[in-house]
């Protein structure tokens, strides 16, 4: 059977509430609260969920820009320590394509500088080398080699998120994290981004975790998708069943959302309220302010990921209660 790439093992983040002397140093903002989930060697997971559920902050924490404040992640069977030294080695193979391209790119420096920034501070190759490598990955991401010398503000917000991409590719990395990185583009470029990097991950064999709160984004893109609620995992299934048999209630809620007319039509479910605050998550299913079937039990008892099928999982009481009484 194949091993994971990478594996989180309740990983949570919490961040304090506030900061400097009156802040709320008591209080947590727990932006993820216990999350499992393996990604494979060449396939996409989808990561989706409301604004806030705390998925950015997953893809943060596998690159090493934030460090878990619990939990484990490894890679290759390996534990990254979120310490400098052992996650420039291990973080060379993890990359990530940012959400937005006019802030994430430095307007002081050149393209070719940006894209080879990277190997300097991993001191690979000579001069030559590394620019012999620039300009190849240029022309992978659709760009000419004769844009090195520009600067990244004299290009569009695709062009610039092409940059992004050859610059996260620079280290043959094993794995992408893409933070919705077609968000900030015009609606018109937004397949051209995703088809090359489908193109690239067929070319190199790379895995993705892609975020997104675009559920067509995430559709064309993952071979599974994991749903996120609340710092929680709601449910994880492969990409057509999840589609075609969505089983949580704030998945169909999701998914009612989009208009499909080869599907049959599903009604819409309306979600009742916002996203409660994730500094004091709802007891029991952290779902059942806004569930359109709760129980009375949801207030009381926290769901466990239970398997659902062969290849899904989810976090609703109604299948809990299945799965057990099969057993
Ligand atoms: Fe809804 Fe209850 Fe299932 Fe939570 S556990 S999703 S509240 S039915």
């Amino acid at each position: 059977m194949q091993k994971p790439l990478l594996s989180l093992s309740n990983v949570k983040k919490y961040f304090p509430m506030g900061s400097g002397l009156f802040g709320k140093r008591n209080q947590w903002v727990k932006a993820v609260d216990g999350i499992d989930l393996d990604i494979y060697p060449g396939e996409t997971v989808g990561l989706v969920g409301e604004s806030g559920c705390g998925k950015s902050t997953v893809g943060r924490m596998i690159v090493g820009l934030e460090k878990p404040t619990e939990g484990e992640i490894f890679f290759q069977g390996e534990k990254l320590i979120h310490h400098r030294k052992n996650h420039k080695e291990l973080g060379k193979n993890l990359q990530m394509v940012f959400q937005d391209p006019y802030s994430s790119l430095n307007p002081r420096m050149t393209v070719t500088d940006i894209i080879e920034e990277p190997l300097i501070l991993h001191r690979i190759g000579t001069k030559k080398e590394r620019r012999k490598k620039v300009d190849a990955l240029l022309e992978r991401v659709g760009l000419s080699s004769d844009y090195g010398n520009r600067y990244a503000n004299q290009f569009s917000g695709g062009q610039r998120q092409r940059i992004g991409i050859a610059r996260a590719l620079i280290l043959d990395p094993k794995l992408i994290v893409c933070d919705e990185p077609i968000s900030a583009l015009d609606v018109s470029i937004q397949a051209q981004i995703l088809n090359l990097l489908k193109e690239i991950q067929k070319d190199m064999g790379l895995s993705y975790l892609f975020i997104a709160h675009g559920i067509q984004a995430i559709k064309h893109m993952s071979d599974r998708v994991a749903v996120m609620y609340l710092g929680r995992i709601a449910e994880l299934s492969e990409t057509n069943e999840l589609f075609n048999r969505p089983l949580h209630p704030y998945t169909k809620a999701l998914l009612s959302a989009v208009p499909e007319p080869k599907r049959r039509e599903r009604e819409r479910i309306l979600l009742k309220g916002d996203l409660p605050s994730s500094t004091n998550p709802p007891k029991g299913c952290r779902f059942h302010t806004r569930c359109p079937v709760a129980m009375e039990k949801c207030k009381e008892i926290e769901p466990r990921l239970v398997s659902t099928s062969e290849q899904g999982l989810t976090a609703c009481l109604l299948y809990e209660d299945k799965t057990a009484a099969n057993l």
